[in-house]
């Protein structure tokens, strides 16, 4: 079935995350990607046909599409042009149809697992459709979803362990930045690592080294004494997010962020060392005098955020099949420090203790620092998924 060609009046804000071989998982590469009703019309069959599912907590949908499935594990890397066409905007309004809901974050998971994916890679990639924050840079958005007024952004997770394991947090923070174009050091890391915060301190989700980690070894030489540059950002769920990210997200106030290091012209020598021409700082203060102070402030801003988690795949899910996914969601939305292995007993899943399932081969995420929202977020913020319920 074809799709009728929309034109969105505007310019996407795509914000990418795949974390590729050449970063060994430590960060992620991607990019902005334009977007308008011309383009790639051969991907439009995604999400056209397809049946929903509810889950049995109903707080998830599958959405039953063999070829859509099919062409998603076909493809080598993550293409967000596979879902930001029309067939998403369509799909949203009959998804919001048979479930009437106010969600903030649509998050799409694919049915996959590692094994089944030819890119050797986690990542994902957030939509923006409505930014409403002031001070954040210069977002361009969609106004909205007329059929999800509260959509803030739609978010693609190209594993079934994305939402434990990452890059969840990731794609979530990718809400709200990184888009600062001022000052221009900082414009310049923000640009070159496609919306993340390259050669910084900022030391969050979306990349940066980690504060007080920055040696000089002289001769425009630097090295890291723990941890890795992230130019791209974080793949995994181990890492919290920063006082600037939290200040971006609306949970921090400025006077908690601490001045940030920026490299100038920095370049690569491995994952913890660079040479630049120099290190600068910048404070809260030339930010926020660059992009206007983030309205509404940390008193007055949302603190709760309302997600619906839509399953791609090529099958109804069965009893057990819908238990990873509400254990993964009961993990990643408690309102609670918690222990990932609380959540995750050692039963089967595809034939593999569901534990093994979500550690395998991913050296950085050690199970005991994987993190959920409300601890990432420092305990300032929760997060939900909606019940669903049938509006027909
Ligand atoms: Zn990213």
């Amino acid at each position: 079935m074809s799709v009728p060609q929309t034109h969105w009046p505007i310019r996407l804000v795509i914000l990418l995350c795949v974390s590729g071989a050449a970063l060994a998982g430590a960060g992620c590469t991607g990019g902005d990607v334009a977007a308008n009703g011309n383009a790639n019309q051969q991907d439009d069959e995604c999400l056209a046909d397809g049946s929903f599912q509810l889950a049995p907590s109903r707080q998830a949908v599958a959405f039953v599409d063999p070829a859509c499935f099919s062409d998603l594990l076909k493809r080598s890397e993550i293409e967000p042009t596979l879902l930001l066409q029309a067939s998403v905007e369509q799909f949203i309004t009959r998804f919001a149809g048979q479930f009437p809901n106010d969600a903030d974050f649509v998050l799409f998971t694919l049915d996959a697992h590692r094994a089944q994916l030819r890119f050797n890679a986690v990542g994902g990639f957030n939509i923006a459709i409505k930014v409403p924050e002031a001070g954040l840079g210069p977002f361009v958005s969609v106004s909205s979803f007329a059929a999800l007024p509260n959509l803030r952004s739609y978010i693609y997770l190209a594993r079934k362990d994305s939402l434990v394991l990452g890059p969840s947090l990731h794609e979530l923070a990718h809400g709200w930045g990184v888009r600062f174009l001022a000052p221009d050091v900082l414009a310049q890391q923000v640009t070159d690592s496609d919306s993340h915060w390259g050669f910084t301190s900022a030391g969050g989700q979306l990349g940066g080294w980690l504060p007080g980690t920055l040696v000089d070894l002289g001769n425009g030489q630097f090295e890291l004494s723990s941890g890795e540059v992230a130019f791209g950002g974080r793949s995994f769920n181990s890492v919290p997010y920063s006082p600037i990210e939290l200040y971006l997200m609306g949970l921090a106030d400025p006077s908690e962020v601490d001045p940030i290091q920026v490299a100038i012209n920095p370049a690569p020598l491995s994952l913890f060392q660079f040479t630049a021409d120099e290190i600068v700082e910048l404070t809260i203060d030339d930010i926020v005098a660059a992009n206007g102070r983030r309205v509404p402030s940390a008193e007055d801003s949302q603190r709760h955020f309302k997600l619906t988690l839509v399953v791609l795949t090529d099958h109804e899910l069965n009893a057990t099949e819908w238990k990873f996914y509400q254990d993964s969601m009961e993990f990643f939305s408690a309102d609670a420090v918690v222990d990932v292995n609380d959540f995750f007993p050692a039963t089967e899943y595809a034939g593999q203790p569901i534990r093994k399932f979500i550690t395998q081969s991913e050296q950085e995420a050690s199970v005991g620092s994987l993190m959920n929202f409300y601890r990432a977020a420092r305990r300032r913020a929760t997060i939900e998924f909606i019940q669903l319920n049938s509006g027909s």
